[in-house]
């Protein structure tokens, strides 16, 4: 199945966080996975997490990456959760997948969210 993305394109801002090429604010990582703050964040606590490998969009990562990567990318999400002191007042996880999401980066990549109370998802 195609993916929503184009192909993957290897000087995206992400892939260049990854090699070192441009500063990301490192929050933890992992053997597969790389967590980071938004540069422009839209809550208090706003992170991204990114697998290691080059995929595109959450279909592309999960159609191709291997299922330890899958698994080190979820608990990576899991423990930034727990260690950002979200877990009991709650939080929200979005990826834009694709050009009606808005996906402005074409590396996959998962918005943590929380600190504040986030209102209605759409608002
Ligand atoms: P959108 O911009 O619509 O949220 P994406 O889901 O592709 O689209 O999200 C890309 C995110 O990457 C944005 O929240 C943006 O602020 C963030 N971003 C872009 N460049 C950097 C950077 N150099 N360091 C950290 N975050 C970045």
């Amino acid at each position: 199945m195609p993916t929503a993305t184009p192909a993957y394109d290897p000087n995206n801002v992400f892939a260049k966080i990854l090699r070192g090429e441009i500063p990301a604010e490192r929050v933890c990582d992992s053997k597969h996975s790389f967590a980071f703050y938004d540069i422009s964040p839209l809550a208090p606590i706003h992170v991204l997490v990114i697998p290691r490998g080059a995929y595109t969009d959450l279909h592309d990562f999960i159609s191709r990456a291997s299922d330890e990567e899958i698994l080190d990318f979820w608990k990576l999400v899991d423990k930034i959760s727990a260690e950002q002191s979200l877990i009991p007042s709650g939080f929200r996880l979005i990826s834009n997948v694709g050009r009606d999401s808005g996906q402005e980066v074409p590396h996959f990549h998962v918005h943590l969210l929380g600190g504040r109370p986030l209102g209605p998802i759409l608002a």
